[in-house]
């Protein structure tokens, strides 16, 4: 628990508020990335479904401009075949269809023609007046047509046969003697009614739209049955390709597939482009201006379906990765800030410990040198102001070393020096410090407590640095004796303790070297002393 809080507040210190700060930004910029990821996915779907409606209006305007097109061909054919009965043979009606070029601009226009409603007492007279003036161009298909005499075959009251028409070709021929009132027999209804109908027709293996309007002598249906039944003049035909029409408004839109019907109570018929995808969105666009003329045409376009769904949105998800890399890469960066500051302050703070020891420390030795010495002597005093017996100084100097550098070299002096310093420090206790002053002249700093008098202390430091030492290998082990000065008692500054033990030092030296002498006020330098120090 203790080692946790340790490990915490550790972690705290090392990132401070960085760590926090890092968690925010990934925190706030994933959740930003994900909400403008949304919003592109959203208006990315809406702009598609504003697209499909735009384009669906188009479709519808398109084939709402077909729908009025053909009307136009139906009112114009049906406002001249009103005009005289001359205007109803074949050759004036094929005329008239070539005059507007009909089959040019009205591509999904297959056939045209004109129906009439032959009462059965009347029909030998219809069939030998058709001899006389066949319908254009039925050629040698003609005559055998009508051999087969009426199709379905006669025995009806009435038929409603062909009087003039043309075709786009061969195939859009109906047959003539057909008669149409057996196949579409809301024909008659559509009379009283005076209303158009339209019914699909498949031919050549194409689905046509039939459609049928009556035609007036009037122009416009009269009002009541009986008058459109006395003013009744025959049916205008058409057979169209709403295929044609319908690609023709597809164009451009390759992507929607559409379904185009025509409702009347009498008939239903649709039309279809393209495949209907699953989940398709969908679209009713109006189709008529004028209600009364295309109200019951309705169109209804499809486009697959557009998701707003993050995941299924290229765009979208893009962008959510470019988001979240770039969370990754601010929170990174902010972390990399914090842990180069915690480094480079690491490196500072190493740096600094190192040239402090650099600066306190003899390099040969790695003893404190004579500037931390001084400060733990301060130390030392401060310790013990209340029994100041306890503060106790060595000086200890090598006798006879310059000899040693002498005869062995400067490097075995230095090896000497090290060997010294390791003795010092393995003599005396933890606590206490081990010096160099200079040169050979070392320092041991001593609190004095009753388990070794000081002397006794001294007396072993002479021993230990009486033991031989090896500087050179292969050559005799060396042995050199030390001169120890102690001072210790009431000093109120590391100089004075300091000062006194090498006083008592240069007592040692002048008493005959190898042994030490305790620092004494009444002790005198003597000349040669004084000699040396110069
Ligand atoms: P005494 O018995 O009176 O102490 O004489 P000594 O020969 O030991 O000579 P002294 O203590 O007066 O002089 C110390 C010599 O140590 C002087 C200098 O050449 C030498 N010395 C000082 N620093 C170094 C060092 O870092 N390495 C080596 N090898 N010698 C040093
Ligand atoms: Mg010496």
């Amino acid at each position: 628990m203790l080692a946790l809080r340790h490990l915490l507040s550790a972690g705290r210190t090392r990132l401070g508020i960085w760590l926090p700060l890092a968690l925010l930004i990934l925190l706030v910029g994933l959740t930003w990335s994900v909400v403008l990821a949304q919003s592109l996915a959203n208006s990315e779907a809406k702009n598609a479904r504003d697209a499909f409606r735009f384009a669906s209006d188009e479709i519808a305007s398109s084939l709402k401009l077909s729908i009025s097109h053909e009307e136009d061909l139906v009112v114009s054919t049906s406002a001249y075949v009103v005009r005289s009965p001359a205007a109803r043979t074949p050759v004036a009606f094929d005329r008239w269809i070539e005059s507007v070029e009909a089959l040019r601009r009205f591509p999904e226009l297959e056939n045209i023609g004109f129906t009439v409603l032959v009462p059965a007492s009347r029909l030998a007279a219809f069939k030998a007046h058709e001899a006389k003036d066949p319908i254009r161009p039925f050629g040698a298909q003609r005559p055998g047509a009508w051999e087969a005499g009426v199709l379905p075959s006669e025995g009806r009251s009435f038929y409603c046969l062909a009087a003039a028409g043309t075709a786009r070709s061969a195939e859009a021929y109906m047959p003539v003697g057909l008669d149409y009132c057996a196949l579409a027999p809301t024909m008659m209804y559509d009379r009283d009614a005076g209303a158009p109908s339209y019914a699909p027709i498949t031919l050549a293996g194409k689905t046509t739209l039939g459609v049928s309007t009556p035609v007036y002598s009037t122009g416009a249906p009269p009002g009541t049955v009986v008058a459109r039944r006395r003013a009744f003049l025959g049916w205008l035909g058409e057979l169209l390709v709403p295929d044609v029409v319908i690609r023709r408004a597809l164009e451009g839109h390759p992507n929607i597939a559409v379904k185009f019907s025509f409702s009347l109570p009498t008939s239903h018929v649709v039309f279809s482009h393209g495949g209907i995808p699953k989940g398709a969105m969908t679209d009713t666009p109006v189709v008529h201006s004028v209600p009364e003329a295309h109200a019951r045409w309705v169109l209804q376009t499809f486009m697959p379906g557009v998701t707003s769904v993050l995941f299924n949105r290229p765009n979208a998800m893009l962008r959510l990765l470019a988001g979240v890399l770039l969370t990754l890469l601010a929170s990174s960066f902010i972390l990399l800030l914090a842990t180069g500051r915690r480094r480079a302050l690491a490196l500072v703070a190493a740096k600094t410990a190192e040239l402090a020891h650099l600066a306190a420390h003899d390099p040969l030795t790695g003893l404190p040198n004579r500037t931390l010495v001084l400060d733990r002597a301060t130390q030392l005093i401060a310790r013990h102001m209340r029994h100041p017996e306890l503060t106790a100084a060595l000086f200890i100097d090598i006798d006879g070393f310059k000899e040693v550098n002498d005869t062995m070299g400067h490097a075995a002096g230095d090896r000497l020096l090290r060997t010294v310093a390791e003795r010092l420090q393995a003599t005396v206790r933890e606590q206490d410090t081990v010096g160099r002053m200079s040169g050979d002249e070392f320092v041991v700093l001593f609190e004095a407590t009753s388990d070794e008098p000081i002397e006794a202390l001294a007396d072993r430091l002479n021993r230990v640095l009486r033991e031989p030492v090896l500087l050179t290998p292969g050559a005799a082990p060396v042995q050199v004796t030390a001169s120890i000065g102690i001072a210790y008692g009431r000093y109120t500054t590391p100089d004075e303790l300091l000062r006194d033990a090498d006083m008592a030092l240069y007592q040692a030296k002048g008493a005959g070297r190898d042994r030490h002498v305790l620092f004494s006020a009444s002790a005198e330098v003597t000349p040669e002393m004084a000699a040396k120090d110069i």
